[in-house]
């Protein structure tokens, strides 16, 4: 019959070695199970076995020497303890047993209750208990399509990680894993397809790395890798480069063969970080910089991209204050036809008068509101402003000149933008017909989403009257199907095709090439960046119609836009 027992191990954490000798000996009578009892007589020996068991269940008296079992409970939840905690409690009291619960404890026995069926049949509820909770858990913090860990898991399992590393003086890395232009792969073939591939990838993923690391999929197609136990940082790089080979060889996919790349970003414990935020918050900005190399690359987390993070977040706290403190300022730079200078309306170009760190452009704030979200907020001030410009100008009679002002992706997105826009427009007494929106190609790459809110966005505001500018036009990823597919009303060659250190124009073939396109496709050309005359002849002669650029006038302030405005047309100066 002993042979059919099934065997517990159990850990009793007891201070009190004549109470450990009463459990033990109770245990060991059992005809039902066979217990194995280990004593361990203080929390400091019992923390070590919450992060690593070596038993099925823990008895812990409540009170232990100076500590309670209450500090064993917490840091219980906190490491993530697989394993459930009976309290014995000697006091009677119905507070402390409320309390032991409501702290995670699978359960409480007063000690001048304990008898051998007693604890028999707690054990076996909270260990069956315990199971259902797990795996209710592992549902729950799972991705249901690749079968991953999601972000919460991750968290918690690097937290448990590091708390380990922490007494242990061992290393691990996390790596963030993003499929290049995967957006691309889902707008062409269909999100079926670019699930199939994701369900790929993953398995792709666990063949290369071994079984004590943990991968989790924390967004549509970013993954995030962490590896344990680490013996150097190249270890590590040598982990990433290997993931890289691994995704980019060809991926049959419903009928396709797919030719995929990822990028990968990586941050290390100790050297960057100590808790799980800070190196997710790594990883993710090393990854953004691996991006911004190019395709395949890996990228560890450098003291270079540190200075960034703190310049990253010094800006994100400047922008917050400046939005309370009114310190942002709207300049306007005319927009003007080639032919006769004329002007037909302006620019609205956002200026940040920063009184610690002096001056900083748009080119370094603008990316940090958008990575914040602050770009909502600072973007519906940006529609306000230019709202009380054209009020302003309708009380001075003047008509017919219109605002562009700039519009970011993610304004799109968050899907209030032409929310804000009406309603501040009719505030106002404004007709939306003088308001042009300028978006990015990114933008308009979600346009062509079926279901997104970004297509809703751009819908409406045709039809408001509002005309749609496509900025630095031929420097992302657009392509002339998308801009078949959503029509826009102006394209803008970006000025990096047009200003250069020569009187020149830098890329005239590309230059004529868009004017062409825009022409034989019914839209409005705006040349930005025009700084000479030879530049301006030179766009005149292939048929551009209107432009932008220092060599007619900078973004100015309103008062002297207004004097341009006045004039309606833009002399040399
Ligand atoms: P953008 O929309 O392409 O704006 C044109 C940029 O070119 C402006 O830079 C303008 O000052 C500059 N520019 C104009 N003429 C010339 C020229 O002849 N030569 C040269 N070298 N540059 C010229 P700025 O004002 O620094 O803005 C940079 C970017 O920041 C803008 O590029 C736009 O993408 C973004 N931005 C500015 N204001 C806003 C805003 O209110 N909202 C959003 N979402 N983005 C904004
Ligand atoms: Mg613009
Ligand atoms: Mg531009």
């Amino acid at each position: 019959m002993d042979n059919v027992k099934r065997t517990i191990r159990v850990s009793v954490v007891e201070d009190d070695p004549a109470d450990f000798l009463i459990l033990d000996e109770m245990l060991l009578d059992s005809s039902r199970f066979r217990f194995q009892v280990s004593h361990i007589s203080t929390i400091d020996e019992a923390r070590p076995q919450l992060l690593a068991p070596e038993c099925d269940v823990f008895l812990v008296d409540y009170f232990l020497g100076r500590e309670t079992a209450r500090d064993l409970l917490l840091e219980a939840r906190k490491l993530h303890c697989t394993v459930p905690i009976i309290v014995l409690t000697g006091a009677n009291s119905q507070k402390l047993d409320d309390e032991v619960l409501e702290l995670g404890a699978a359960d409480f026995l007063p000690k001048e209750e304990l008898s051998l069926p007693l604890l028999e049949r707690t054990i076996g509820h909270a260990m069956r208990h315990k199971r259902a909770e797990l795996e209710l858990e592992r549902m729950v913090k799972r991705d249901p399509l690749t079968g991953l860990g999601n972000r919460l898991l991750f968290e918690e399992i690097l937290e448990s990680s590091l708390s380990r590393c922490k007494r242990s003086g061992s290393s691990l890395a996390v790596l963030f894993m993003d499929l290049d232009r995967f957006k691309e792969i889902n707008d062409s073939l269909g999100h079926p397809t670019g699930d199939l591939l994701l369900v790929l990838i993953s398995d792709r993923l666990r063949s290369v790395i071994r079984e004590a690391d943990f991968i989790a999929r924390i967004g549509g197609d970013e993954f995030t890798i962490l590896i344990d136990d680490l013996h150097s940082a190249s270890d590590a790089l040598a982990v990433a480069q290997k993931i890289v080979s691994a995704v980019s060889h060809p991926s049959p996919v419903g009928g396709h063969e797919l030719n995929v790349s990822a990028s990968i970003g990586l941050a290390l414990y100790p050297e960057n970080g100590d808790t799980p935020i800070k190196l997710m918050q790594k990883a993710d900005l090393a990854l953004y910089e691996a991006k911004r190399r190019g395709l395949s690359k890996v990228q560890c987390f450098t003291t270079n991209l540190q200075t960034q993070l703190e310049k990253h977040l010094s800006i994100e706290k400047g922008l917050r204050h400046a939005l309370e403190h009114d310190q942002f300022e709207l300049y306007l730079q005319p927009q003007w036809e080639l032919k006769d200078r004329k002007v037909l309306g302006f620019e609205a170009l956002l200026r940040w008068r920063c009184g610690t760190s002096g001056a900083v452009t748009p080119d370094e704030f603008i990316p940090v509101a958008e990575k914040t979200g602050l770009i909502v907020p600072i973007g519906e001030w940006v529609i306000f402003k230019a709202c009380q410009y054209l009020k302003e100008w309708q009380a001075m009679g003047i008509e017919n000149c219109r605002i562009a002002i700039n519009v970011s992706p993610l304004q799109l997105r968050a899907g209030r933008f032409v929310d804000a826009l009406e309603s501040i427009a009719s505030a106002e007494g404004i007709g939306t017909d003088l308001i042009e929106v300028e978006i990015t190609e990114e933008s308009l790459l979600d346009g062509v989403e079926e279901h997104g809110r970004v297509p809703k966005e751009l819908s409406r505001l045709r039809e408001l009257g509002i005309k749609i500018a496509i900025d630095d036009f031929g420097t992302g990823y657009s392509s002339l199907r998308y801009l078949r597919q959503f029509p826009v009303d102006v394209v803008k060659i970006d000025k990096s095709f047009v200003s250069s250190d020569q009187d020149a124009l830098m890329e005239p073939e590309i230059c004529r090439a868009i004017v062409t396109m825009a022409e034989s496709l019914g839209m409005d050309v705006v040349a930005e960046g025009i700084e000479t005359q030879v530049q301006l002849a030179t766009l005149q002669k292939m048929g551009c119609p209107l432009g932008q650029g220092y060599l007619v006038a900078r973004p100015l302030p309103f008062e002297a836009a207004t004097r341009w405005a006045l004039v309606g047309r833009a002399s040399p100066a």
